[in-house]
């Protein structure tokens, strides 16, 4: 349970002493307080001074009454005397102003309503702090303004709810809720909000939770946590004292004075009493005369909410801002405003007014200036050579002019930084990298190299460039919001349709050694037919009266021109007739048919993506490891080399292992060695590179693509020194730089218009199945050829059996030997001419 507040004394001597000067009448006011909050001396000097000003007052009777803490009893006691003493009002510095619902006496709290529908127990009250309702609405623009779109929100009362529900599910908000209890453990309140992975800590926790909450909130890696304290009453003098980088909203702006919320409100609500005294002495009405013994006879105030419609209509220029009630007295004008401590310095960033939100203006530049004594800061800015982000400038052919300085460099970095300097208001001096590194950690001594390194060993001011966020190097500098998110791709070569083939790329749609396989089962098919024609008696042919018969169109040289003459599907006169030779023919058009359609169906698509012949397996980085047909490698020490060294997955770690094997010399030392080699290698080697620099390669080389999606979700941003005080003023610029269209502008001059952009069609190689062509291999064939071999077998087989009947059948009708007619059937077969002329009706003699 929260700790009432209560008005400074100070601030009650001044209403006390206003209101007595403009009193017809002698009138009390109730003042709560809660006993033992000050130590003992101030609890003396309020009673002295409360004393004091009785006297001299005269015709005001302040009446004190202090209550134990989180004592509802006592405190409805004190209630009980105030209402038999007859008191005007009772200012509550706590939430239980009860006294207005049960003795009808007006109570000025100096806490806000709690938002929810009014009830009983508000009655005649009068909230100096905004309700939470409107409170809630102000944070929620606040956290726009600042961009804290993924934050966590640490609250330790259920009357903070009302102010924190309403960030819940707030589209485009991740928002992480931390309960505290009672007696909070801190280290498991920091381990939550570790796990909600966001610096960004929303806090709405009573003064003594604050100040231990203050005291712990550093995050396990030591760095400190980014807060914005959203309870306006806290204490602004101890936020300062923490001595840290933080921010607080407060009731009403800078012009209207540093004054704690505690003093502000119980100011205003003694300019409030006065000026509804002011008010109803001017109206006409009966003078207020109050009634005591209230308690006693249990009634109500009858002039009590009669005063009340006077205070609620008092609207006045206050210490806490504009002032202003409803007729149920919560306060509907109000002015909000964030206010950063830093180092000593107090800066107000953002204002917020009741009915218009952050007006345009809200939004108070920060002037860098006060963080270097006045002057205008000249920063070190580090960064590497890489297209385009940062490159020499191009001289033109007559351009004998020497540069120097930044002068030497363009790109979109830079132009992006110049932005940056000019909206907050600094100079730079870049300083390029001789190594091209962009830093990885050392395992030996866990010190990073590179432009990271630099900027840990505060050697320069910034980083700029193509640089990338990483969890590990968060962990010795500071990045600002992202100003790219993107993917890792891979970049492979590819001769795209339109460029020319080689003159036999006809050749291609087989493997090579399919080729001549195929040309070894035309030959022998060709000698099978001639041997078989020679040898089955079925095959020869001869004039029909004429012995023996001796003629066969089968030659060697035609049965080659008949299987070639087949593969090519054209009709060939003479076909075979006898069983053995035609049974041959018929496994040799299997494989004809077969391969032609095989040759077919694949020269298409050969032609329309050659180049990706040897990439028909590799859809997208996750296959890289499970092929052999590229190599591969990323930028050697870069976020995308640790990308795939930090992997969960293990594919991706296969990657890795494939890369980290590469002998050091093959290492890739920039983007652009990494680019030549896949230029060079013409589809044997891919690059893994980040997807906006792939973007702009691939913009300006056609024969360069990128193969299937990206892998991982990577995000760009300027690197500063860890806690560095500039971290605030690049975030604004570059926030204003994108919501002005300026990013976009830059990045399409860089990408798509410099140095030769907007030259090549479409930068993606296509995966789909229904586009990819691939070899037809020697297996594919496998099926049909051992047909071939076995139709082959078969017929010699079959060419024997003819030649055994053919003989017996010749011997039975001649009367001679098997043996004989055998033996002449094998000098015919070898002595066999070639047919002159053909008379193809004709059948052998029985
Ligand atoms: N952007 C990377 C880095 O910051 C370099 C390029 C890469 O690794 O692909 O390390």
């Amino acid at each position: 349970m929260a700790s009432p507040r209560h008005p400074n004394f100070l601030s009650l001597l001044l209403i006390i002493s206003s209101i007595g000067s403009i009193c017809n009448a002698d009138l009390t006011v109730g003042v709560v307080t809660q006993e033992g909050r000050r130590g003992d001396v101030e609890s003396r000097l309020l009673q002295d001074v409360f004393g004091n000003v009785t006297e001299e007052a005269g015709r005001l009777m302040p009446l004190l009454r202090e209550v134990p803490q989180r004592d509802p009893l006592a405190a409805a006691a004190a209630v009980c005397s105030l209402a038999d003493e007859g008191v005007a009002a009772v200012v509550d510095g706590g939430h239980s102003c009860s006294v207005g619902r049960v003795y009808g006496v007006p109570c000025i709290s100096l806490r806000g309503a709690s938002g929810k529908t009014a009830h009983d127990t508000d009655a005649l009250t009068l909230h100096m702090e905004p309700d939470k309702n409107l409170m809630s609405r102000a944070l929620v623009d606040f956290l726009q303004e600042l961009r804290w779109f993924s934050l966590s929100v640490v609250y330790d009362s259920v009357e903070h709810l009302t102010l924190v529900e309403p960030l819940l599910g707030l589209p485009g908000f991740r928002v992480n809720v931390v309960k505290m209890d009672a007696q909070p453990n801190y280290e498991d309140v920091m381990t939550q909000l570790e796990q909600a992975r966001s610096s960004r800590v929303l806090v709405v926790l009573e003064p003594p939770h604050l100040r231990e909450f203050l005291g712990a909130s550093k995050r396990p890696n030591g760095k400190p946590l980014d807060l914005l304290v959203a309870t306006v009453h806290t204490r602004l003098g101890e936020l300062k004292a923490a001595g840290r980088n933080i921010m607080a909203v407060r009731l009403g702006s800078q012009q209207h004075g540093m004054l704690e919320a505690e003093e502000a409100l119980t100011l205003d609500a003694s300019a409030v009493l006065k000026a509804a005294l002011h008010h109803h002495q001017r109206s006409g009405a009966p003078p207020l005369r109050t009634e005591s013994g209230l308690c006693l006879s249990r009634s109500h105030w009858r002039q009590g909410p009669q005063f009340f419609q006077a205070l609620a209509q008092t609207k006045l220029e206050g210490a806490s801002g504009p002032v202003e009630f409803n007729d149920q007295g919560n306060r509907v004008d109000f002015e909000l405003s964030i206010v950063n401590f830093y180092e000593g310095i107090t800066s107000e960033i953002v204002r917020w007014q009741a009915g218009s939100g952050v007006p345009a203006n809200g939004r108070v530049r920060r002037d860098i200036r006060q963080l270097s004594g006045g002057r205008k800061p000249t920063l070190r800015v580090a960064a590497v050579l890489s297209t385009p982000y940062v490159v020499l400038k191009e001289l033109g052919g007559n351009d004998t002019e020497e540069l120097f300085g930044n002068d030497r460099y363009e790109g979109f970095s830079v132009d992006l930084m110049d932005e940056i300097a000019k909206e907050v208001g600094f100079n730079y001096i870049l300083d390029i990298n001789d190594e091209g590194l962009y830093g990885s950690k050392d395992p030996q001594t866990g010190e990073y190299n590179g432009i990271i390194g630099d900027l840990a060993a505060q050697r320069v001011d910034a980083a700029i460039g193509d640089l990338t966020i990483s969890e590990s190097r968060e962990s010795v500098v500071d990045f600002t919001d992202p100003w790219y998110s993107f993917g890792i791709g891979l970049m492979v070569y590819h001769t795209g349709p339109k460029s020319s083939g080689p003159i036999f790329g006809f050749l291609n749609v087989f493997e090579s050694s399919l080729w001549w396989v195929l040309l070894a089962a035309t030959l022998g098919t060709a000698v099978v037919l001639f041997l078989l024609s020679r040898l089955s008696p079925y095959e020869r042919v001869g004039a029909m009266d004429q012995e023996p018969q001796v003629w066969t169109p089968f030659t060697l040289c035609y049965s080659t021109w008949f299987a070639l003459g087949t593969l090519f599907r054209q009709f060939i006169y003479f076909q075979p007739r006898a069983p053995s030779t035609r049974l041959v023919t018929l496994a040799w058009w299997l494989l004809v048919i077969i391969v032609a359609a095989h040759y077919v169906a694949n020269l298409a698509s050969f032609f329309t993506l050659r180049g990706l012949r040897s990439l028909g397996t590799i859809k997208s980085v996750y296959d890289l490891p499970d092929q052999n047909q590229i190599t591969y490698n990323a930028l050697h020490g870069g976020s995308t080399w640790a990308f795939f060294r930090d992997a969960k997955s293990e594919s991706l770690q296969r990657v890795y292992s494939a890369m980290y094997n590469r002998a050091s010399e093959q290492r890739i030392k920039s983007s652009a060695q990494g680019v030549e080699e896949v230029l060079e290698a013409q589809g044997s080697f891919g690059f893994l590179m980040e997807e906006p620099t792939l973007e702009y390669v691939t913009e300006r080389n056609c024969e360069l693509k990128q193969l299937g999606g990206t892998v991982g979700s990577r995000d760009y941003a300027i690197a500063l020194q860890q806690d560095s005080p500039y971290l605030d003023y690049f975030n604004d610029a570059l926030y204003s730089i994108r919501e002005s269209g300026q990013l976009q502008a830059l990045r399409d001059i860089w990408w798509r218009e410099k140095r030769g952009g907007g030259q090549c069609e479409s930068r993606f190689l296509s995966t789909e199945p229904s586009a990819t062509a691939s070899q037809v291999e020697l297996d594919d064939l496998a099926g049909p050829l051992l047909l071939l071999v076995a139709g082959v077998a078969v017929g010699l087989v079959l060419a024997l059996l003819e030649c055994c009947y053919y003989a017996t059948a010749s011997a039975n009708a001649k009367g001679s030997s098997v043996g004989s007619e055998m033996s002449q059937q094998f000098s015919q077969a070898i002595t066999t001419q070639p047919a002159e002329q053909l008379p193809l009706s004709r059948q052998p003699k029985a």
